[in-house]
């Protein structure tokens, strides 16, 4: 395929490379065009303007937050695209803005899919990511070889794309509470002399297996918190989302509020670049141990 890619953080330039070796063209964008340039080398068309990108079979974003997006992917930019355009966006975003651009592209003629995705950067380099698609299904039919090109699944939603971003936003959620109880539970446990590590080894041999218990649990026994792979400040703009995408059609969840003020005590500690794991050591600190 023929594809524009905007954003060239540290999930989209990973991407990007993995696109460019399944054989796909791809016209690069990024503000900083520092992060362009690297790709040249591995075979991307560097363009100078957002405009150039979007245009092709489709074209690709990977932007920070609804901010960039608002910024990046403005009405003077979707007048000037061609008509029948797939504009795919793959950004955690809220719902509320997701509806929006789901609704501008429409008025244009243009197709929106949402297929936020689930991998750190380490997954995207192994193009191994969990791909939640949700849009107009021919869109992401034809789309589908790039999304093969990044990750190891795709999960078809429903036609509304903002459906996947609700489901990102509540598997961030379950990812979120998970690391609030353990830091909780490590806290509790140093209280009585038990290591962190003799209580992850038992609970992840059988009733909490897998990648969020072990990997975040390993890293608050170890009370290794850099290099973040997963920053706390991200970690809290996803709650946020989640927060405003329950309130928005009255649904409460308690435990999203109660990781949002250890996320708000982390950053007031100064700790919001550090991994989302930081918040072991809020829980710590708030049983006086640290
Ligand atoms: P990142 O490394 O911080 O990259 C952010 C990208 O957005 C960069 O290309 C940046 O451009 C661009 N950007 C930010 N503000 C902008 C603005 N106002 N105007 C234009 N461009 C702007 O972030 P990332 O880790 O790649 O994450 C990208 C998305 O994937 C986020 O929505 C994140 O939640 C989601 N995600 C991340 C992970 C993860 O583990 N990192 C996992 C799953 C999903 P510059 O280079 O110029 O700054």
């Amino acid at each position: 395929m023929d594809i524009g890619f905007i954003g060239l953080g540290e999930m989209g330039a990973a991407m990007v490379e993995n696109i460019l070796k399944a054989g796909h063209q791809v016209r690069v964008w990024n503000r900083s065009p520092e992060r362009a340039q690297r790709l040249a080398q591995a075979g991307a068309q560097v363009v100078g303007s957002v405009a150039e990108a979007f245009t092709g079979d489709a074209v690709f974003s990977m932007l920070a937050d609804d901010a960039a997006v608002r910024e990046v992917i403005n009405a003077r930019l979707l007048e000037q695209a061609p008509r029948g355009q797939i504009h795919v966006n793959m950004a955690t975003i809220s719902v509320a803005l997701a509806e929006e651009l789901a609704s501008e592209h429409a008025q244009r003629g243009l197709n929106y899919v949402a297929a936020p995705v689930m991998g750190r950067p380490d997954v995207a380099a192994a193009a191994k990511l969990t791909i939640v698609a949700a849009g107009p299904a021919e869109a992401i039919d034809r789309v589908q070889p790039v999304f093969d090109a990044v990750g190891q699944k795709t999960w078809r939603i429903g036609s509304l794309a903002q459906q996947a971003n609700v489901m990102k936003l509540a598997t961030n959620f379950l990812i979120a509470s998970a690391v609030e109880t353990l830091g909780e539970a490590s806290a509790m446990l140093a209280g009585h002399g038990v290591a962190m590590q003799d209580f992850l080894d038992v609970i992840t041999s059988n009733l909490f297996q897998g990648v969020v218990y072990q990997g975040y649990g390993k890293m608050i026994a170890e009370q290794r918190y850099e290099p973040a792979l997963f920053k706390a400040k991200l970690g809290m703009k996803d709650v946020r989302l989640a927060l405003a995408a329950a309130e928005s059609v009255m649904t409460p969840l308690p435990m999203a509020s109660v990781v949002r003020d250890s996320l708000i005590e982390a950053m007031a500690h100064g700790d919001g670049e550090k991994d989302f794991a930081v918040l072991g050591q809020v829980a710590a600190r708030r049983a006086g141990r640290r």
